[in-house]
């Protein structure tokens, strides 16, 4: 074992000290905490918990809310197993206040007679609306009895990220540990405000604090993420991430990239064979990334626009410039549908230049897969089109010095590093674009996205007709159907959007091929078509050349072709349950009408049980056409991890923040990371190292 004495006979600083000084850390529990991304004595110290349950205190079953985190006590009434969809043990609890469900899908025997009727017991868990009233879904409980009374918690009960194979008590007996090894001055505070600096309390004594809070602890503070202690923590957290992705930005800077400062002409000839104009918006961002890919350093930029404001021409353009330059270009797309899509529109744009497309799909033939690849390794195919299937590592590029990706919030940053790494030689890095699909509010982007430059297109095409949207119940749907009847007869077309019940593309795919044979049934006149992520590629572009074509009149699909599709001919959308989706998500869908120059509508059919703020959510999507105002109401609503899909929670597990509750530090806390990564770099190296040290993987590249 390693003695926390280094052998000059000093003290090892704590973010030296490897976890195996701590008693019983070896082998696989070693492996297990640095999986947890805990590797030294600091890094315990700072794993603090993310929230704290109240165990101190037995609420009345009669005062139960929703959502809430309760310890209740009472007597089972009843207890049986039953046999609906899945096999549950369903016991009741009554307290002189009321009573209530607890469900258990996996029981033992054992579990079966502990809970029997009659038992006295106490159970922590989270109440939830299930279809007995409130219901708790597997809670801890233990029998009570008289003799051997269990007494509450005194205090907040931490809760550890963790993972498999270390408990709560196990996490928390080691960090018990860690502080009995530590000195008080053995913890710089790292950054120092106002307000710690009338308050001697050393940053380990916080940090016990957090991890131990006293009996005489603001319980609601610390529920809340309010203590100070808290607060400062969570800023320090926060400035951490921010300088870490300034860092990224910083060491980008010093690297090099192929500058590409050809293709005037040929853009100039490109615009001229455009059927429109360039908004002064696309203009503006076309000038911007042709300043930085004229650089010697590689642009990392981030193209925002609300849907159909035209970012597809403006990557078009930016692909010129390495043309131009006898580069290659990537364009990758997150569905099947959205590069076929791609492809399409950049065949039309481009073969007329002379200029060579690849293709490359996850689900093409070997045949033709290898001669694409070929293509690319040759430099023969100038600008490749492609999904995921462009990360592989058997994709070989003759000379890529753009990527373009068109985001839709499903790549990770670690993703787009690997894309970049493919460029020609390693010192050359590729200029990334980076597209998203539907807009993320400034201050998010800014927070999330602090690596990269920021491009936006504010306008939309001229002559767009805003859509029409309104919310209205199931118990109209036979209206709705007259109306698509009336539509289409006049030559119009429309979709009918099917939501997901559950994450099943397979159990989505069977209710839309339900939906779209009642309404096959219901309108015998019109030819229905019928599109889910269980057809084959080849049915799905088939049906969608139909519907292009106006073969097929009503589209009833699932959310695959949230992007992509460009119809202009269809002018009416209706959006079944739309409460499952976010709000950006059905501006997204909506975008796929509006298109063209007709009037155009979409119908937000909601089902029976829609709540109050269920409703007022969809009320928002009637009031306004702006994607960037949709973004903002669906951050306060949702919280940014849907906002920003899973790059939050994909790449960085925060420890005390939490951007949903503390986006109004984000402000302040990027205008002070960058002072303090322009003033004091060691303090900031110290302060990365010290929130995110290894789990920084992306800084690596
Ligand atoms: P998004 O920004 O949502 O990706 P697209 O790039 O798909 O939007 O553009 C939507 C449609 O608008 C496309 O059919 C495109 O050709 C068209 N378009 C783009 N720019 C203009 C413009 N300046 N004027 C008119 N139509 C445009
Ligand atoms: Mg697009």
């Amino acid at each position: 074992m390693n003695s926390p004495v280094n052998t000059a006979g000093s003290i090892r600083p704590l973010h030296q000290q490897p976890l195996t000084s701590l008693k019983g850390v070896g082998g696989q529990l070693g492996q297990r905490l640095e999986k947890l991304g805990l590797y030294h004595l600091q890094d315990l110290l700072f794993h603090l918990p993310y929230r704290y349950v109240d165990r101190t205190t037995v609420t009345p079953i009669g005062c139960l809310l929703p959502f809430q985190a309760a310890v209740i006590e009472g007597e089972v009434r009843d207890a049986s197993v039953v046999f609906g969809r899945r096999r549950s043990l369903i016991c009741r609890i009554q307290d002189g206040s009321g009573s209530i469900n607890l469900r258990f899908y996996h029981f033992s025997a054992s579990q079966k007679n502990a809970l029997a009727t009659g038992s006295n017991i106490r159970c922590f868990g989270e109440v939830r609306p299930g279809a007995s009233g409130l219901e708790m879904y597997h809670p801890e409980y233990q029998r009570l009895s008289k003799q051997n009374p269990v007494p509450l918690e005194q205090t907040l009960t931490p809760a550890y990220h963790t993972t498999d194979g270390i408990s709560q008590a196990r996490l928390r007996s080691l960090i018990e540990q860690a502080f009995s090894l530590a000195k008080p001055d053995s913890l710089p505070d790292l950054l120092v405000d106002e307000s710690t600096s009338d308050d001697d309390i050393s940053l380990l004594s916080r940090l016990h604090y957090l991890h131990f809070p006293p009996q005489d602890a603001p319980l609601d503070a610390l529920l809340d993420g309010e203590h100070p202690y808290q607060q400062q923590l969570i800023t320090e957290e926060l400035m951490a991430y921010q300088l870490s992705l300034l860092r990224l930005r910083q060491q980008r800077q010093q690297q090099q990239a192929p500058a590409l400062n050809q293709g005037h002409s040929l853009i100039s000839q490109f615009k001229a064979g455009l059927s429109f104009k360039l908004t002064d918006a696309q203009q503006r961002v076309c000038e911007e990334l042709s300043h930085d890919i004229t650089q010697a350093t590689p642009m990392m930029r981030l193209l925002q626009g609300d849907v159909g404001a035209g970012k597809t021409i403006v990557a078009a353009i930016a692909a010129l410039h390495a043309v131009a330059s006898n580069k290659q270009v990537a364009l990758m797309a997150p569905t099947d549908i959205l590069a076929e899509q791609h492809r399409n529109s950049f065949t039309a744009w481009l073969s007329p230049l002379g200029i060579q497309l690849g293709w490359l799909s996850g689900k093409q033939g070997a045949k033709q897969r290898r001669e694409q690849l070929a293509a690319l390794a040759d430099g023969s195919a100038q600008v490749i089109i492609g999904t995921h299937a462009l990360f592989q590592d058997e994709v070989i590029f003759h000379d890529l010095a753009l990527v373009i990706i068109d985001e839709q919030h499903r790549f990770g940053v670690h993703q787009r590093l690997q894309l970049r790494n493919k460029g020609p030689e390693k010192h050359l890095l590729p200029h990334q674009l980076i597209m998203t699909a539907t807009p993320i509010p400034r201050t998010l982007a800014m927070s999330a996205y602090a690596d990269l430059d920021y491009s936006v297109i504010d306008e939309l095409p001229k002559g767009r007709i805003p859509i029409e949207t309104v919310v209205i119940s199931q118990k109209r749907r036979g209206d709705i159907v007259e109306r698509i009847r009336h539509a289409c007869l006049e030559g119009r077309q429309a979709y009918w959007v099917c939501t997901l019940i559950e994450q099943s593309e397979t159990l989505s795919a069977e209710a839309a091929e339900d939906t779209a044979a009642s309404l096959q049934a219901q309108l015998p006149e019109l030819n229905v078509g019928l599109v889910h992520g269980r057809l084959k590629p080849k049915e799905k572009e088939a049906i969608m050349a139909a519907f292009k074509a106006g073969e097929i009149k009503l589209l009833v699909a699932t959310t695959v072709i949230e992007v992509g599709v460009d119809v202009p001919n269809a002018s009416l959308m209706i959006i079944e349950n739309p409460e499952r989706l976010g709000l950006a998500q059905l501006h997204q869908l909506r975008g796929r009408v509006g298109r063209g120059n007709i009037a155009s509508h979409c119908v937000l059919l909601y089902g029976e049980a829609l709540s109050q703020q269920g409703k007022a959510r969809l009320q928002a999507m009637r009031a306004t056409n702006d994607g960037f105002r949709i973004a903002e109401i669906d951050l306060e609503l949702r919280g940014p991890g849907e906002v920003l899909g899973t790059r939050q929670t994909g790449d960085i597990a925060f420890k005390v923040a939490n951007l949903a509750r503390d986006m109004p530090l984000m402000a302040t806390v990027h205008h002070r990371a960058k002072i303090l990564l322009e003033q004091h770099p060691a303090i900031a190296e110290q302060l990365i190292d010290r929130w995110i040290g290894r789990n920084e993987a992306f800084a690596q590249a």
